[in-house]
């Protein structure tokens, strides 16, 4: 089997929603990168900035399901990610991002302790890597989306680098 260039990426990308690695995405896979995210900044599951996190993971988990998980057994195998997911999202990149606000916005808001709405380069890799993306794509993700090299990342940096990242073009 010749694996392209644009499989391999669909396979990173899948690899990174399906969080616990048995083969689909379903909640659990949202719940779990809730939990690391919240682990590695010891922010409690009980505080503002952990229920937000689990609310936006639910609604980024229903948005998911809602656009590839064809049969309805509340799980994305990979095929419906791959013939439901990533058509979709590439044709509408919009509305993944919207899909995707709410749990960047709240890891984003774990990830900054002090509130100025700005994130360091360095955490801004570390959140990536609890997500599961390789360390050198995360660290170099995170220098690229500092267009202005300044140092830190602001949301409106985040979620479109996101949306694009997983709206991979063929
Ligand atoms: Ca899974
Ligand atoms: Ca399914």
């Amino acid at each position: 089997m010749v694996s392209t260039e644009y499989e391999r990426r669909i396979a990173a990308r899948f690899a990174t929603f399906d969080q616990d690695g048995n083969g689909w995405i379903d909640r659990e896979d949202f719940n779990a990168a809730a939990k690391a995210l919240l682990a590695e900044f010891t922010v409690t599951a009980r505080s503002d900035k952990g229920q937000a996190l689990y609310a936006g993971a639910e609604a980024f988990w229903q948005g998911m399901a809602g656009i590839a998980d064809r049969d309805g057994d509340q799980r994305i195998t990979r095929e419906e990610f791959v013939t439901g997911a990533v058509k979709r999202l590439r044709d509408n990149p919009e509305r993944f991002a919207e899909i995707a606000r709410p749990f960047l916005h709240a890891a984003l808001a774990v990830a900054d302790p002090d509130a100025d709405g700005r994130l360091t380069v360095a955490d801004t890799a570390r959140v990536l890597r609890v997500l599961h993306v390789p360390a050198d794509v995360a660290e170099a993700t995170a220098a690229a989306l500092d267009s202005d090299a300044d140092g830190t990342i602001t949301e409106p940096d985040v979620i479109p680098a996101f949306a694009r990242y997983f709206t991979v073009a063929e």
